[in-house]
């Protein structure tokens, strides 16, 4: 069996203490060995990495461009490697996989522009004979927190920015998952990162802990479960670090009447099942405006998810979705569709007990829709992070709105409509950070900024895009008055800047 290590100062280092299982979802086998860091191990990791930021932050933006440009190659040289790797242990199917890789990849390409967004500010003669100037240097040593269902993506999403802003990052990626993050660091270091610069610290709670304490580290930004970034917000905030926790989600999609119902249909099944609904973008409420359209919905939905094949990464594009990460974690799913049966919910497709043929022992859940949810449910008020979809049947447009907007979570939501002004209303009224108007998972490019609302988010300013660069970068201004002119004759040669 495969015993993982940590990424400290360039190099693999084995763990010293505690160590935690990783499995295999499709076959419930134990596939590696994680290390669980130490209080003690992190902040050797993190005080390595102090020293190497100084170097670091001290190097010209484009030069630190440059490595992303290399690393971004790597990346496409390595796509399927390290597609194999998340689905290796996600579980999630190789076109999934491949596509957590290159959404990752988009943002390190928009980090390849990153001296652009680093650029200060200029007020030139703000008095007599007085400039300002402000500029963005990076905050130092930050740490990166990750969740198990994009082992690629959001650790991608949070190293390139803060890298190119001339931090240093020690990333704790899931330790569910941790092969990915691993793999990427090397690749970071064959692109030319100097070592230190980037410690991937492989652990648990104390690991966590030992990060928002660590008064070195001045910046955290993870990506969880809602209690989890709450507290993570909460300890790392009163500890004085600037902190962006980003949270779960419970994502509605609102069909009116006039909606192309195929569609419609379609785009559910795919923004529900997909990755075993292992997303915080996934749509897990379907809010079909009107009897009509509920009745035609559900009728187009369950030959569709009655259809859904579910089975192992390893049979290729065969597969709509594969297992759920844990044992445990089917067995709450199934405890939750339970409950919605309970409530008198009606389950019109029922995914429990699930059995697939050489893989008893992994962690599929088949397909489960269920009509005639009600808000007081458990199964709409918890986020389930399955393959389960539940229908809210309303009577109109406001009634939908107003239950998307009573949501705790704020991370998506999306409308099917063929009007335009409903759209548009929907669009500027809902308490929602990412909206998409025919389109089920608007999960915004690389070079706008991703992020929820409600208890989907705590902290300040997005991820990726223009807001990652201003979150892993503080504000210096500088009031200048220089009393005479120019005191030596002028340089003619046109030098370069590197
Ligand atoms: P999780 O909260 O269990 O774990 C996330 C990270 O926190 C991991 O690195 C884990 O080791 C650490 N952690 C777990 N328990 C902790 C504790 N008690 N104290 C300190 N640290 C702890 O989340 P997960 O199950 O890995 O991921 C799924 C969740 O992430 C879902 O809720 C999903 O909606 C959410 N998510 C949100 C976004 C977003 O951008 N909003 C994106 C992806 C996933």
């Amino acid at each position: 069996m495969e015993t993982l290590h940590h990424w400290i100062n360039g190099a693999r280092v084995k763990g010293s203490g505690r160590m935690a299982d990783v499995y295999n979802p499709a076959t419930g086998e134990v596939q590696a060995q994680v290390p669980l860091a130490s209080k003690a191990e992190l902040d050797e990791a993190v005080a390595k990495a102090a020293e190497a930021q100084v170097a670091w932050g001290a190097t010209n933006p484009q030069r630190r461009a440059r490595v992303m440009m290399k690393f971004g190659q790597l990346i496409n040289e390595h796509m399927d490697e390290l597609a194999e790797l998340v689905s290796k242990e996600h579980g999630k199917t190789l076109p999934d996989g491949r596509g957590d890789v290159q959404r990752g990849l988009e943002v390190v390409e928009v980090c390849m522009g990153g001296p652009s967004l680093l650029k200060g500010e200029f007020t030139d003669d703000g008095g007599p004979g007085i400039d300002l100037y402000s500029m963005r240097q990076p905050l130092g040593v930050v740490a990166g927190i990750t969740p198990f269902n994009f082992p690629a993506m959001i650790p991608l999403w949070k190293m390139a920015p803060a890298l190119t802003c001339g931090n240093a990052m020690v990333l704790k990626p899931s330790e569910r998952c941790p092969s990915t993050a691993l793999r990427l660091a090397e690749l970071l270091q064959e692109a030319g990162l100097p070592d230190g610069v980037l410690q991937v610290v492989n652990g648990d709670k104390e690991a966590v802990d030992a990060i928002l304490d660590n008064e070195t580290i001045q910046g955290v930004g993870f990506v969880g479960s809602t209690p989890i970034a709450q507290y993570i917000y909460g300890r790392a905030a009163n500890n004085g670090k600037r902190a962006q926790c980003f949270g779960g989600a419970k994502n509605h999609m609102i069909i009116m009447p006039d909606a192309d119902i195929d569609k419609a249909a379609d785009a559910l099944v795919g923004a529900g099942y997909g990755a075993a609904g292992e997303r915080c973008m996934a749509i897990s409420v379907a809010v079909p405006v009107g009897k009509e359209t509920a009745d035609a919905l559900i009728e187009k939905l369950v030959p569709r998810v009655e259809k859904l094949k579910v089975g192992p990464y390893t049979s290729g594009e065969e597969v709509d979705y594969g297992p759920v990460i844990t044992a445990a974690s089917k067995a709450r799913i199934e405890k939750l569709i339970d409950s919605g049966v309970d409530a008198g919910a009606k389950l019109v497709v029922d995914g429990r007990g699930f059995k697939l043929q050489g893989y008893e022992n992994g962690f599929f859940v088949g397909p489960s829709l269920f009509d005639d949810v009600t808000p007081d449910m458990e199964i709409y008020r918890e986020e389930i992070f399955g393959p389960v979809l539940s229908t809210v049947r309303t009577e109109s447009y406001e009634e939908a709105l107003k239950l998307t907007m009573d949501n705790p979570y704020g991370n998506g939501t999306a409308i099917y409509t063929a009007d335009g002004d409903t759209a548009r209303d929907f669009a500027h009224r809902v308490n929602v950070g990412m909206v998409g108007i025919n389109f089920p998972i608007p999960v915004p490019l690389s070079y706008h900024t991703f992020g929820g609302w409600k208890k989907s988010a705590f902290g300040d300013l997005n991820q990726y895009g223009p807001d990652a660069f201003r979150f892993y970068t503080k504000t210096k201004t500088v009031t200048a008055r220089w009393f005479s002119g120019i005191k030596e004759g002028g340089e003619f040669n046109f030098k370069a800047m590197d």
